[in-house]
């Protein structure tokens, strides 16, 4: 099948050919950000496809978007380090007002801005998002917000960050995902002014951190939309970022798929390439089969969410088949390349460590299976 948007992916992997292996293995191994990938992939323009050309950026569609994502990802780089520009852009595009979206869109369409952070997850409410006690208090013409948050990426690498809190605790709201609001913090003025930033070490270089609220001061014109509607402007909006996450996972996979077939075919033991071993070739095939029929999901939840159709369902289950696949062909690539699998030098184990992280986030696997079970085949609830 041709493949989509032939022009921006040839573009991407000349990007990224000047960011190759040994540029992500030394930033690895120090978990450092890599600033100087993002601000090229900013300034060519990469970044703000999905901004309206009225706010500076190119307009284009989320099918767009997923091609990038995927093409950095196919090429061995990693869009973990600023795919959220993308997605949490679309909070501020759909419910702001024209006064923040003049005030904002243009500069991150530029660069001027980085909007990188999107801060959910809490230590205690977990995937129950209804349950989150981050609480923002109006007081005159600000907010004072308190509370802590987890696992919030890129935080020390943006300068705004789109955050979910309480402004009417749980109990007192109608319903369990009332009363929930979206805040625009400007991270320059709010750390060491109420907010504190902790980075945590993981397994993979994310620049994820831990945050911590104490009474720190948000302008109220900093609200997005209605106070109160905020969990659906996030979910709608995480629609998107599964999507974009499941073509990353794409990518991953091709990536994969690539290194395996041309190690199976050059690497000679008993006297012939090992990929004339079936043991060898069929797990390649099987990851190729998974990767493209996860590939078709992929693009028919970006179609969906193009046309502004309902996409909930096809969001997810794009995003779990093409995690999945991704893990699978990780794992293959990993087996076919035997010890060399682990050399840091061949790429392989560090995208092995990358690709393991989209089916516990944007959203776990077994959320995503209960989500089909109980909205789509009409089983019980279990929660
Ligand atoms: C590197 C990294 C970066 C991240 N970046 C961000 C970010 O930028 N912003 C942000 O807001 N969040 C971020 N997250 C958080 C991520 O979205 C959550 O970790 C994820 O949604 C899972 O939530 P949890 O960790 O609280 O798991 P929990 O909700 O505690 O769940 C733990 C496990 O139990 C399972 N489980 C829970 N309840 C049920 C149930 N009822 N039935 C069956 N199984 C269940 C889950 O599937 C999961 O496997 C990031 C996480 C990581 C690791």
């Amino acid at each position: 099948m041709a493949e989509s948007f032939p022009e921006i992916r040839a573009s991407v992997r000349r990007l990224c050919a000047e960011f190759p292996g040994a540029y992500w293995q030394a930033l690895d191994r120090d978990r450092i950000y890599p600033t100087e990938f993002v601000e090229t992939l900013t300034r060519e323009g990469f970044l703000s496809v999905l901004i309206p050309e009225a706010y500076g950026g190119a307009g284009l569609g989320l099918g767009a978007a997923a091609a990038i994502l995927e093409e950095i990802h196919r090429s061995g780089c990693n869009g973990g380090a600023c795919h959220a520009q993308m997605y949490t852009m679309g909070t501020l595009l759909r419910y702001g007002s024209e006064v923040q979206k003049q005030a904002f869109l243009p500069k991150i369409a530029s660069g001027a801005l980085r909007l990188q952070a999107f801060g959910v997850t809490e230590p205690t409410s977990g995937t129950d998002t209804t349950r989150l006690r981050t609480f923002a208090r109006r007081e005159g013409d600000r907010y004072i917000v308190n509370g802590q948050k987890i696992w919030i990426s890129r935080a020390e690498h943006s300068d705004l960050m789109v955050l979910l809190v309480r402004t009417t605790a749980r109990e007192d709201a109608a319903k369990p995902s009332d009363g929930m609001s979206v805040l625009i913090v400007d991270m320059k003025e709010a750390v060491g002014r109420g907010l504190t930033v902790r980075p945590i070490r993981t397994m993979l270089n994310h620049a994820t951190t831990e945050l911590f609220f104490d009474d720190l001061e948000v302008p109220a014109e900093n609200l997005i939309g209605v106070e109160g509607q905020g969990f659906r402007y996030i979910l709608e909006g995480m629609n998107a970022e599964r999507i974009l996450i499941a073509a990353e996972c794409i990518g991953d996979g091709r990536f994969f798929i690539d290194r395996a077939g041309a190690y199976a075919k050059d690497r000679e033991v008993f006297g012939r390439p090992i990929g004339a071993n079936q043991g060898v070739q069929f797990p390649i095939a099987r990851a190729y089969v998974q990767v493209s029929a996860a590939a078709l999901m992929v693009d028919h939840a970006a179609a969906l969410f193009e046309a502004g159709e309902p996409c909930g369902t096809e969001a997810n289950m794009a995003k779990m088949a093409a995690s999945e696949a991704s893990w699978f062909a990780a794992d293959m690539c990993v087996q076919t390349h035997g010890g060399f699998g682990f050399a840091e030098a061949f790429d392989i184990e560090r995208k092995f460590r990358e690709t393991r992280l989209y089916q516990v986030a944007p959203i776990s696997t077994n959320l995503i299976l209960s989500h089909v079970a109980t909205h789509v085949l009409g089983l019980p609830k279990s929660f």
